[in-house]
C-alpha cells in the first residue's frame, strides 16, 4: 500500500495518479498495475444527480406557477376576465426565468443569465407600465436604473467568475457599485419629478462609500506587500 507524497491519500495499485490532487504516482516497490482491480467504478454517478436536479426543478416550477394558477382562477371567477392576475402571471414568468440557470445547469458565463434576466425584467416593467394607470415612468426611471444595475451585476459576476482578486478588493468594488447606483437613482428620480438634476443625498452617501473603498484597497495592498516581503526574507 502506498500514499500520495503530496496530500497523503491512500493509493491502490490501480491508480496511476492521486485521486485527490492528481499527482502522478511513482512507487518503484509497488508499481502501477493496469490489471489490478480498480479502486472506483468506471462511471461516476451523474444520473442520480441529474434525476435529483430534474425533480427539484419540477418542484420549484410547481411552487412558482401554483399561486399564479390560483390567482387566474380567482380573478376569472370574480371579474369574468383576467385583470390583476396578469401581473402575477408576469411575475411568475420573471421568477421562473430567474431560477432557470439552476434547471439548465451548464458551465456558462454568469453574465449570460444576467443579460437574459435584465431583458426579462425590463420587458415585465414595460408591460406593467402599459397596464397600470400611472405611466411614463419606464423610460426615465425603470430603464436606466435596471440597465445600470445589471451592468454592475454583470461586471461583478465576471470578476467573481474569472479573477481571483482579494476579498477586500471585491468589497471595494462593491462599495463603488453601491455609490454609482445611488447617484443613478438620484439622477433619474430628480429628472423624473423636477425635470432637472441636483445631486444631494447620493453625493453625500457616495463620498463615505468611496473613502471606505479606498481604505479597503490600501489595507489590502499593505497586506499583500507585507506577505511578499516576508516571503522574500523567508520569515
Ligand atoms: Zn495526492
Amino acid at each position: 500500500m502506498s500514499y500520495c507524497v503530496n496530500c497523503g491519500v491512500e493509493l491502490r495499485e490501480s491508480e496511476k495518479s492521486c485521486p485527490l490532487c492528481k499527482l502522478e504516482v511513482v512507487n518503484p516497490i509497488n508499481p502501477y498495475s493496469p490489471e489490478s482491480i480498480p479502486a472506483y467504478p468506471p462511471n461516476m454517478d451523474y444520473l442520480a444527480v441529474m434525476m435529483n436536479r430534474r425533480l427539484s426543478s419540477i418542484m420549484i416550477l410547481i411552487l412558482i406557477y401554483m399561486p399564479a394558477a390560483i390567482c387566474i382562477v380567482c380573478d376569472f371567477v370574480l371579474n369574468g376576465t383576467l385583470t390583476w392576475s396578469r401581473l402575477v402571471i408576469g411575475a411568475s414568468i420573471v421568477l421562473s426565468i430567474f431560477v432557470s440557470p439552476y434547471f439548465l445547469y451548464r458551465k456558462i458565463p454568469v453574465v449570460i443569465p444576467v443579460f437574459i434576466d435584465t431583458f426579462v425584467i425590463l420587458a415585465y416593467l414595460y408591460y406593467l407600465e402599459g397596464i397600470t394607470p400611472k405611466s411614463g415612468w419606464f423610460w426615465p426611471i425603470a430603464f436606466p436604473v435596471i440597465f445600470v444595475l445589471s451592468f454592475l451585476v454583470g461586471v461583478m459576476s465576471l470578476v467573481f467568475q474569472y479573477t481571483k482578486i482579494a476579498t477586500l478588493y471585491i468589497s471595494a468594488l462593491l462599495m463603488l457599485c453601491c455609490g454609482i447606483m445611488l447617484i443613478v437613482l438620484e439622477i433619474t428620480t430628480d429628472y423624473y419629478s423636477h425635470g432637472e438634476i441636483h445631486l444631494g443625498w447620493s453625493a453625500i452617501s457616495f463620498i463615505p462609500l468611496i473613502l471606505l473603498a479606498g481604505l479597503y484597497v490600501i489595507v489590502e495592498r499593505k497586506r499583500s506587500m507585507k506577505s511578499s516581503i516576508k516571503k522574500k526574507l523567508h520569515i
